[in-house]
């Protein structure tokens, strides 16, 4: 067996003891003479999977108890439209548009109100985060929404906007357990698991109790409301259940790493290795303002798309994977999310190194 070191924004690279665990357990899940794949969401073997995956997410992110952990399906991109639908009671939100993934949250929102754009980083290719300490929050803003950690851009929030007392929703897809966060600044924090979590096919979104109504936007469906999930602790109809297996062996394996603030220490080292590099490279570039950098996605570039594009295959070559930027930038991006071991950074640095040296 031969893996490589993947560098995927998602899917993305999972811990091969979860993995392993999953293979050991795919013909019969403790003794139940089947796989998690072929059970029952009703049954009681997969009732201890969510329940358990809950508490220990519960666990981790310290989430307080007027908060609902929802696990949807949809995709991140569906939360763009139930967000609105759930939200909007004054048909009127505020986005803050740092990406592709906060412009299409916000050009969904516009189907069902007045969703202003207050702040952008367009100007600049969305290579940083705008100052959002005294934003024209609208008055009558049913919340403000921000993009955590952009993907494609490799920019993160280092602090989190002043919403001027408006609830504040978050899409954390990309940056989702690298770190500790405060769950009770967020009304709503969401995102997809195939980044840092597991399998795609599944969101996670963690939602605020008072947030969680009838009163939605008229002709929501059922299904796109935060409140027919909550009610049915996310079994009103088939779940993920597969996905939910894999997340919670997930949950297990962050906490035995020792939880968010040992992620974080990690993160922070197998990100300076990187960025260290790029800043004194003479090849390599960096596209992120450095005080806006994420610590899972890192874009950067040679100047040049033909040497850009033999630096990703060659790199393929070498057991480096998934290494080419976003289709709407080009370069590279190497995702080096929670899974990705610290050697995987150490050996891309050490190819990147030999590459500059052979084509400068
Ligand atoms: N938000 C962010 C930050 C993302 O990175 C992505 C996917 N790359 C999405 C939303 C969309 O996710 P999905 O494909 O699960 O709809």
């Amino acid at each position: 067996m031969s893996r490589v070191y993947n560098f995927s924004a998602g899917p993305a690279v999972l811990p091969e003891e979860v993995l392993k665990e999953a293979q050991a357990e795919m013909l019969d899940y403790k003794d139940t003479g089947m796989s998690v794949m072929e059970m029952s969401h009703r049954s009681k073997a997969f009732d201890q999977i969510i329940q358990e995956a809950e508490k220990d997410l519960r666990d981790l992110m310290h989430i307080p108890d007027n908060y609902k952990v929802l696990f949807l399906q949809g995709g991140a991109s569906l939360q763009f439209a139930m967000i609105p639908m759930n939200l909007m009671k004054n048909k009127v939100a505020d986005y803050i548009v740092t990406g592709q993934w906060a412009k299409k949250a916000w050009q969904e929102a516009q189907k069902y109100g007045k969703a202003n754009k207050i702040a952008t980083s367009e100007d600049k290719t969305f290579s940083y985060i705008p100052d959002c300490s005294d934003l024209p929050i609208s008055e009558d803003a049913d919340y403000v929404y921000i993009c955590e950690n952009n993907t494609i851009y490799g920019t993160k929030f280092k602090e989190l906007p002043n919403t001027k007392g408006k609830d504040l929703v978050a899409d954390v897809s990309s940056c989702f357990l690298s770190e500790p966060v405060d769950v009770s600044k967020y009304a709503i924090i969401y995102g997809g698991v195939q980044k840092n979590i597991g399998p795609a096919g599944m969101v996670i979104a963690i939602v605020r109790d008072d947030l969680i109504t009838d009163d939605v936007l008229p002709g929501t469906p059922t299904m796109m409301k935060y409140k027919t999930h909550a009610d049915a602790n996310s079994l009103y109809n088939t779940p993920n259940c597969y996905c939910i297996y894999i997340c919670g062996k997930v949950f297990k394996w962050l906490k035995k790493q020792g939880g968010l603030e040992a992620m974080k220490e990690r993160n922070e080292k197998k990100a300076k290795i990187l960025y260290d590099y790029l800043d004194e490279s003479k090849l390599f570039k960096g596209t992120v303002e450095k005080a806006s950098r994420s610590l899972m996605n890192v874009p950067f570039v040679t100047g040049d798309p033909d040497l850009d594009a033999k630096f990703v295959k060659e790199a393929k070559e070498a057991g480096l994977e998934n290494l080419k930027g976003h289709r709407t930038v080009g370069g590279m991006r190497a995702s080096i999310y929670n899974a990705m071991p610290i050697e995987g950074v150490e050996k891309l640095v050490e190819f990147m190194k030999k590459f500059e040296k052979e084509n400068l």
